[in-house]
């Protein structure tokens, strides 16, 4: 079962929602009473869904015996993970005006991260962040890909401020999408453009390294390269990828670490389980290392130069 609710000033955004999802899963669905329904499935009917992984996993949620809560809020862009899921519809909606699929796939990123926390059982609700917040970022990837043709994987998120304005990045490893607030409070709205990724530097780190000491330089000019072009992300591969990905996180703020193992370097304070960092911080981790650079290596990639 998914359950809304509504704070003032978010009311219409959704039910306009629910619209749009319902235009893409061909799923007609209802909100009646704060409660989401399937009043027809055109599937049964032989219409294709523009996005089969969105159809389906609205109707597991719809279906399902637990309750997905979800609260429509405009205090915040995308939403946030809790017993109440918060989700902001109008940010989604403004997302998926200007760069189709994409706003679609944060709205089902929030829907699906508080269904899986709700079938994660025998752990603290903290704890089933990181593998609630992995599964939402699978279902995500593959609506986006669905909707937009092609392959993407959301690898990066993070907040640039560029003088007084503030936008996000996220990088899909074969886009990236900026996202603009314009206006607050009643008045926001958001602007989103798809930017092919430029590679600013690839640097390549060093063979037999056993720790970050070794690599220090490549890593500086990695961290100088980031603090130059701030929309930019890195791609890291290879051993000492999760370190260095953690020393980046750290660097800019992104997630709180101490010094622990001596081995990995730096060690979760808050530990929101595995995959919490999946996708959201500015610095990720490649899923394999090029075979010409075995010892991995951080690519920077950022927006086209002008
Ligand atoms: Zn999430």
């Amino acid at each position: 079962m998914i359950v809304f609710t509504e704070t003032a000033g978010a009311a219409g955004n959704i039910s306009e929602l629910f619209q749009r999802i319902s235009e893409l899963s061909a799923l007609t669905l209802s909100l009646t009473g704060g409660r989401v329904t399937i009043e027809r499935d055109l599937r049964q009917s032989g219409e294709q869904p523009r996005s089969a992984t969105l159809a389906a996993r609205v109707k597991d949620m719809v279906d399902s015996a637990r309750t997905v809560t979800l609260e429509s809020v405009i205090s915040m862009p995308f939403g946030s993970y809790g017993e109440v899921q918060k989700i902001n519809c109008g940010f989604a909606l403004d997302v998926d005006d200007s760069a189709p699929g994409f706003g679609i796939g944060c709205a089902i990123h929030e829907m699906w991260e508080n269904y899986q926390a709700r079938e994660i059982l025998n752990d603290s609700w903290n704890h089933r962040f990181g593998p609630a917040h992995s599964g939402a970022i699978d279902v995500e990837n593959a609506v986006v890909s669905e909707l937009r043709g092609g392959r993407v994987a959301r690898m990066a998120t993070h907040r640039v401020r560029d003088g007084g304005d503030t936008y996000y990045v996220m990088d899909y490893h074969t886009t990236l999408v900026a996202i603009r607030q314009n206006g607050h409070g009643r008045r926001q709205a958001y602007e989103a453009v798809v930017i092919p990724p430029r590679i600013v530097e690839t640097i390549q780190l060093y063979p037999g390294a056993v720790s970050v000491d070794t690599n220090a330089k490549a890593i500086s000019h990695a961290l100088k390269l980031l603090a130059e072009n701030p929309p930019a992300t890195a791609g890291i591969s290879g051993p000492l990828a999760t370190s260095i990905r953690d020393m980046i996180a750290v660097q800019f703020k992104q997630d709180v670490y101490l010094d622990g193992d001596p081995a990995r370097g730096l060690e979760k304070i808050h530990d929101k389980g595995q995959g919490a960092d999946r996708g959201d911080l500015r610095a990720f981790v490649e899923a394999a290392t090029p075979q010409d650079a075995p010892d991995g290596q951080i690519v920077i990639r950022g927006f086209p130069e002008d």
